[in-house]
């Protein structure tokens, strides 16, 4: 049990580790031509960038598959990386960028501090010069009352 629940978070965390950094540097960097899509507004409701979302999607498929003969780590970091996923999903798409309307702003507490956290990234819509790339370790001022 304490070692499914410790490859769950590792692959929780790597999750948002990696994220940061391909997100830094691969969509703000040589990828951007596909995450520019999520920077602008565009029309229809897909993004070129939701790309990457099938990515890592696919990668916690195939950990999951590869793990599930003796449930072993592989198993348990796929699940880490898809709770990972659907956190994101609520928070980044639903929550923040409203693709689905179930809830407004968050005023206050943890959630208000990632969506401000997450709007000071779209302040920018350009490749270089955007700030706050993880989504759930942003800097601390985010989470005080009068940021911004
Ligand atoms: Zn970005
Ligand atoms: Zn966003």
């Amino acid at each position: 049990m304490i070692y499914a629940l410790f490859y769950i978070i590792i692959g929780f965390l790597a999750m948002e580790l990696s994220g940061w950094f391909i997100h830094k540097y691969i969509m703000h960097g040589p990828l951007w031509r596909i995450h520019k899509t999520h920077h602008e507004h565009t029309k229809g409701y897909f993004e070129l960038n939701d790309l990457f979302s099938l990515l890592f999607g696919s990668i916690a498929i195939v950990l999951i598959f590869l793990g599930l003969e003796n449930f072993d780590y592989r198993f348990w970091m796929g699940v880490g990386i898809s709770f990972y996923g659907m956190s994101y999903f609520f928070l980044h798409d639903i929550l923040i960028h409203r693709r689905l309307k179930f809830f407004g702003k968050p005023k206050k507490g943890f959630l208000a501090g990632i969506f401000k956290a997450h709007q000071a990234h779209h302040a920018s819509r350009f490749r270089d010069g955007s700030v706050s790339f993880g989504l759930f370790f942003v800097p601390f001022k985010y989470f005080k009352k009068r940021s911004r």
